[in-house]
């Protein structure tokens, strides 16, 4: 089972394009500032399956072009495997895949485990929130640090 903190069906500020957004629960990074701080315990939010997630998504797959994974963190081990199903059975539906995470990308690459779902992932929004360097301008992600990585194009 996944913990989630949240689900939207679509949103078009999440990534290029409507997509559903999924919210995990869990986030060692406690950036001051975070916009989503109920999210940072890991044991909050529902457990749900793999399926039941895939179908959430899969009946908006007619108007979507993606999913976005948020949080929370979503590159946390214990989630890895179910993650790996879930955007298997989602790119079966030619649906991309966005993935926001507080680590920096080179900081992921090291960790063999991440590796496989950075492979998956089509776009990523890595960094920490600084508060500091927030700029409203900026497109999909909050603070200048961070940089949204084109992995498959
Ligand atoms: S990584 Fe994201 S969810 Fe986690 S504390 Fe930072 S801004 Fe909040």
């Amino acid at each position: 089972m996944l913990n989630i903190s949240g689900f939207y069906d679509s949103s078009c500020t999440n990534g290029e394009g409507w997509r559903s957004v999924i919210f995990f629960s869990g986030c060692p990074h406690k950036c001051k500032g975070c916009h989503n701080p109920e999210t940072w315990d890991f044991s909050s939010g529902e457990p749900i399956s793999v399926d039941e997630l895939t179908s959430m998504v899969l009946k908006n797959s007619s108007y979507i072009d993606g999913v976005t994974l948020s949080g929370g963190e979503p590159f946390q081990e214990r989630n890895i495997d179910e993650l790996l199903t879930l955007i298997n059975n989602l790119k079966k539906h030619n649906l991309t895949i966005w993935c926001y995470s507080g680590y920096k990308y080179e900081d992921l690459l090291i960790n063999p485990m991440f590796r496989k779902l950075l492979d998956k992932i089509d776009v990523l929004i890595d960094g920490p929130y600084i508060e500091e360097l927030f700029d409203p301008n900026l497109k999909f992600r909050g603070s200048s640090n961070q940089s949204v990585k084109y992995l498959t194009k």
